[in-house]
């Protein structure tokens, strides 16, 4: 909460009093952004510099996000969804062709595809909430063109064991390219939805780096937050040309246009054409002057989620109605995105209901996800959820917990207490 009572005396040494003092027995949010001095700062900048829309800042968050995640090279836009969807598009993905995404996701992981004309085949998840390897394989078709994998609550996704199944032969001789882009990979694109998962790794390599392509989102609940925001990052063989690539994503996401703003600004710079019919779907550098604070001390923030994540569950471990998230392997470094807690035996119902206990104690608690196959859009296009028993299994016995930089000890240990209560009231 941003207090504007006095605007015009304070003291940027003392951050702090942007954040209203919490009373014990104020509601505790479930993952407020991190809104500082600093960020106003690179904010207000960004107003008076003259340049609010893409430019200079827009183009040093993309580096800083390259940089970070040692990915080849990174394009800023306004959200996960339109990163996405243009990646779709310039990949040619349309009418006859499935893209695989698991059923335990965002309803945005399966509208993009349904957007491009082609059809989401959804797979089954496993008890870490990530796709099924096996569900994969056999959803595998002469249709297939990309699998898109979700590291669920941060938890990167087995990408290697995922490139091993796309380079068998038995799966490259089945795969048809419909353009020269797709003939030149010769097999089923990998293309990360990290939306939960920046800053996380497997075997010391950096989501980013770990598909072929990986988008990030950076909307507002997200662990990184430039309010609305996305960025696509890429690791591709070195049969594509990286730079044309960027700049033909670069300009399909402003109008097709052949220069964008900043270079028509300049002297004399003011024709241009339109290449392509694009879409509009930049980053300002307003939501970047967020992105740069944000990703300048992130280390810091993963660190905070991560202690917050391990006190949640040294506490519930010795509950026995309770589940804590399954143990991060040594390999796993995960972004402690989401705590994912399982309530042992309880059905829909029961959980709906130490939900409602929780929620009236002042805690605020959510469901990641509601599998899509129980909602109506998917539903009318006959997708069921007697198809997706485990992701149904989770979905009815999960609930997530608050978790953010600025939660204190004291409200750490009131979520535990509140938690332990309405749990023992509803299962006894
Ligand atoms: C938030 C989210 C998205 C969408 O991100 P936007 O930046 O809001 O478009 C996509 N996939 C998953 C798994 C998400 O949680």
């Amino acid at each position: 909460m941003i207090d504007d009572s006095k605007p015009d005396d304070r003291d940027p040494e003392q951050a702090s009093y942007l954040h209203r003092p919490m009373e014990d027995s104020e509601r505790i949010p479930f993952a407020p952004p991190r809104i500082d001095q600093k960020v106003i700062d690179e904010v207000v900048d960004t107003l008076r510099s003259g340049w609010i829309t893409t430019g200079p800042k827009t183009k040093a968050f993309e580096k800083a996000i390259s940089d970070y995640c040692g990915s080849q090279r990174t394009l800023c836009l306004s959200a996960w969804t339109t990163a996405a969807e243009l990646f779709l598009r310039w990949w040619g993905i349309g009418s006859g062709d499935e893209v695989i995404i698991p059923s335990y996701t965002y309803c945005a992981t399966a509208n993009i595809v349904l957007h491009s004309g082609a059809r989401p085949v959804m797979v089954d998840v496993g008890p870490d909430y990530l796709m099924d390897m096996e569900s994969i394989e056999k959803a595998i078709t002469e249709r297939t063109k990309i699998i898109m994998p979700v590291d669920v609550g941060g938890r990167p996704c087995d990408y290697e064991k995922l490139f091993e199944v796309v380079m068998r032969s038995d799966v490259t001789d089945k795969f048809r390219a419909s353009n020269e882009r797709q003939a030149l990979l010769g097999r089923i694109l990998i293309m990360a939805d990290a939306a939960h998962s920046f800053g996380a790794s497997r075997d010391s390599k950096m989501v980013g780096t770990l598909a072929d392509v990986t988008v990030f989102s950076f909307h507002a609940v997200k662990n990184l937050s430039t309010a609305e925001g996305g960025a696509i990052t890429f690791r591709l063989p070195n049969a594509f040309h990286m730079e044309s690539i960027y700049r033909e994503l670069n300009t399909l996401s402003l109008h097709g246009q052949s220069k964008d703003a900043l270079a028509k600004s300049q002297k004399g710079g003011w024709k241009y054409d339109v290449v392509v019919p694009g879409f509009k779907c930049n980053m300002t550098d307003i939501h970047a002057s967020l992105g740069l604070v944000e990703i300048g001390r992130y280390p810091e923030n993963l660190a905070k989620r991560r202690s917050i994540y391990e006190r949640y569950s040294e506490a519930f471990q010795t509950d026995e109605r309770l589940e804590t998230p399954l143990s991060v392997e040594e390999s796993l470094s995960p972004s402690w995105h989401l705590y994912l807690l399982k309530i042992k035996d309880a059905d829909e119902n029961q959980r709906d209901a130490v939900m409602a206990r929780i929620d009236a104690a002042g805690v605020s608690v959510n469901v990641h996800f509601q599998p899509l196959p129980l909602l109506s859009a998917y539903k009318e296009l006959g997708y069921r959820i007697d198809d997706h028993p485990r992701a149904y299994d989770l979905y009815s016995r999960t609930i997530s917990l608050p978790i953010f930089f600025d939660m204190t000890d004291s409200q750490v240990d009131r979520v535990i207490q509140v938690v332990q209560e309405a749990v023992a009231i509803e299962l006894g």
